[in-house]
């Protein structure tokens, strides 16, 4: 079924199974890359009605025939087998009470806090900035609790370390590559002369470019690891700290400051035996329990898994659910009555350990574990809780931030 608007095509498509209400969201997030066609995708809440909007000039049979066929293989691989996941919440706190309810990017946006580049870019103004630092500074708080040693890595990741751990079959959909013109003197002299921006970007031709060698890094525990592999750990153990700009596309899902291609990422870092790490993991949580009370930022901590791609979601997810892998702080969004996450807890088992061989001296393999803040989200979900005026604020925010 389909009608036409100015805006493009609106077609309806019905699921051959109906879509459970947990897997509502992680559906409609993947439709964002089933075709370049789609503007937009919203699953009814109840499951069973997909509505996409379409960039095409006219409806046919065939245009029909070819998003159906493709949506319905996502809803396949991602829907058949499944079994709903238990839900653990580790800690309740939504309902403190916070004094805003406005989505802040409005105001955000005409006070030169935020300024758009490009989808999923933002640059931030000074406000905002000072809301970042102090959320960092809490969260070098929790590094010091644990002696973390301080690091800094490159926002380039190689492609063949991100192939080392399976990135490429996990997440393929939200890669970000890097490449630069090929070492050819006419190559370079016909790009000085004739490149230019269209709509769509450059129109520089792909033959141009190097092959890819990098990418854009899409989070900071993994340059860790690296440094690691291939060695014994030394001393057994290690608790580390570091920030980093990590990349993520995430297509026309990026919106506002809630979703970005570019964001920052603050983590502490363990690695060691098991005990060490799940032991570690559960005292950061306690930790930022206190520290989050005094933001008075209302959220939820509760188990979750990571936006595995369609084809590995189902096994990956229920393996991070039965295992308990990963905790989300889930901040609320009281204007669209949602939640955010704006951090994690994550305990990876043995998985890097293994594949990048990083021993304990005792010749097995390490196991890892990091929890990972996302600088923008913090600020972005404080903001829409206690809104712009510093006055509204919880007075430890307000005196960091304003001195
Ligand atoms: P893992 O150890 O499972 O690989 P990670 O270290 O990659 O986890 P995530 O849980 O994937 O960490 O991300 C950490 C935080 O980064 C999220 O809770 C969120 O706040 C932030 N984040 C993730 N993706 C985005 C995005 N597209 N835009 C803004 N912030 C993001
Ligand atoms: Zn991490």
């Amino acid at each position: 079924m389909s009608d036409t608007t100015h805006a493009g095509l609106t077609i309806e498509i019905t699921p051959g199974v109906d879509i459970p209400a947990h897997l509502v969201g992680e559906v409609q997030s993947k439709l964002a890359y089933v075709d370049e066609r789609i503007r937009a995708a919203e699953v009814a809440p109840s499951g069973d009605r997909i509505t996409l909007q379409v960039q095409a000039e006219e409806d046919t049979p065939q245009l029909q025939a070819e998003l159906d066929e493709k949506v319905q293989r996502v809803i396949d691989t991602m829907v058949k087998g499944a079994f709903k996941p238990k839900i653990q919440v580790l800690e309740d706190h939504l309902q403190r009470p916070t004094p805003y309810n406005q989505d802040p990017m409005q105001e955000l946006v005409a006070r030169g806090e935020v300024s758009q580049e490009a989808t999923g870019m933002f640059s931030l103004g000074p406000l905002v900035t000072r809301l970042i630092d102090y959320f960092e500074d809490q969260f070098l708080g929790l590094a010091d609790a644990f002696d973390a040693n301080p690091y800094r890595f490159p926002t380039l990741i190689p492609a063949k370390y991100l192939e080392r751990v399976n990135y490429f079959s996990a997440f393929p959909h939200s890669l970000s590559f890097v490449t630069h013109l090929r070492e050819d003197l006419d190559v370079i002299d016909e790009f000085a002369q004739h490149a230019a921006c269209d709509q769509h970007g450059l129109n520089t031709p792909p033959d141009s470019f190097a092959q890819v060698q990098a990418l854009l890094s899409p989070a900071v525990c993994y340059h860790l690891y690296f440094s690691l592999a291939d060695q014994p750990l030394p001393n057994g153990r290690l608790a580390a700290t570091a920030v980093g700009s990590c990349f993520r596309y995430e297509a026309i899902n990026l919106a506002s400051l809630e979703r970005l291609w570019n964001f920052t990422m603050r983590e502490v870092i363990f690695v060691g035996p098991k005990d060490y790490v799940l032991k570690n993991r559960e005292n950061a949580r306690q930790h930022m329990s206190q520290v989050l009370e005094e933001t008075g930022l209302a959220y939820r901590v509760e188990s979750a898994n990571d936006p595995f791609f369609i084809g590995e979601f189902r096994k990956q997810a229920a393996f991070q659910s039965a295992f308990q892998l990963k905790f989300e702080i889930r901040a609320r969004l009281p204007f669209e009555d949602s939640t955010l996450a704006v951090g994690s807890y994550n305990y990876h088992q043995d998985f890097f350990g293994r594949h990048l061989n990083i021993s304990l001296p005792d010749g097995s393999p390490a196991h890892t574990g990091c929890v990972a803040f996302g600088l923008e989200r913090i600020a972005f979900a404080f903001l829409a809780q206690y809104g712009l005026d510093v006055r509204d604020w919880p007075a430890s925010v307000r005196e960091a931030v304003h001195g």
